[in-house]
């Protein structure tokens, strides 16, 4: 399954004005792997996805992409180096086109762009007909979907992805989250996945790391923990005892 290490995260904290809100966190994603993050809201997640993509800065500890330490200075470089990063909103241009849309980040050669247009659509089939339709007139399932293709347009060795069932109806996350297993299976890449539906995301993930409170509190193979339904409640509830309960 797993050859290079495409991110590997050492004793990471991070956080915002200097403050760490990530303490002592180590993980790491190999090419053709889908690795969940997951833990209650405001375990850390969102951040760690934001320092790997160099948009906020590591504090302590180091964050390697593909051999080379993340650049927090020009976050566009770490993009260039081939990760892409589906946020949390999707950050879609409305009045755009879908088409419009997935060319706005290609470089390259005319007939490189469209070899790189077209293999993403291949990826998401259910986006052609869609092609020069507005992306706000997208359902939710689709910008999602749009999101996904406009990062796979850039060919990425790393994805990541924040929360893609943000908005969503459970069945649609359940049609969505195969299109990420395929994702690393057709194209090699590694795939770093926060989500909240923890079963569906186990259900279709190689690995994951459970956080708690900015800390890794459970890592694991996805197939284990997905039979673990008591070490999973026991990450969300931590040791004070909260109310965060793993999603069915
Ligand atoms: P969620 O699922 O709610 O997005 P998360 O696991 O992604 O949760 P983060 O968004 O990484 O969690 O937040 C971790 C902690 O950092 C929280 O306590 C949050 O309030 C804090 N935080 C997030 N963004 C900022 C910011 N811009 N400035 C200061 N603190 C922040």
């Amino acid at each position: 399954m797993s050859g290079e290490v495409l991110l590997d995260i050492q004793n990471l904290s991070t956080g915002y004005s200097g403050v760490p809100v990530v303490r002592n966190l180590s993980l790491h994603v190999d090419a053709g792997e889908v690795v969940a993050m997951l833990g209650p809201n405001g375990a850390g997640k969102t951040t760690t996805l934001i320092t790997c993509s160099g948009l906020i800065p590591v504090l302590a500890g180091s964050v390697t992409l593909f051999g080379n330490s993340v650049n927090s200075k020009s976050p566009f470089k770490n993009a260039r180096t081939g990760m892409a990063h589906v946020v949390e909103d999707r950050s879609l241009f409305f009045g755009l086109t879908v088409a419009e849309n997935m060319r706005l980040g290609l470089t390259g050669s005319r007939a490189g762009r469209a070899a790189a247009f077209d293999s993403a659509l291949d990826l998401l089939p259910a986006l052609r007909p869609l092609v020069d339709r507005r992306a706000g007139l997208l359902s939710g399932g689709e910008q999602q979907m749009l999101a996904m293709a406009r990062a796979l347009a850039s060919q990425p060795k790393l994805l990541l992805l924040d929360e893609m069932s943000m908005g969503l109806a459970p069945v649609i996350v359940q049609r969505l989250l195969p299109i990420v297993r395929e994702i690393a299976d057709q194209t090699g890449a590694g795939v770093l996945l926060v989500e909240q539906h923890v079963h569906m995301a186990l259900g279709i993930a190689d690995r994951a790391y459970v956080l708690s409170h900015g800390e890794l509190v459970l890592e694991g193979d996805a197939k284990e923990l997905l039979e673990r339904q008591d070490l999973l409640e026991a990450s969300y509830l931590g040791e004070q005892g909260g109310t965060a309960r793993p999603d069915e």
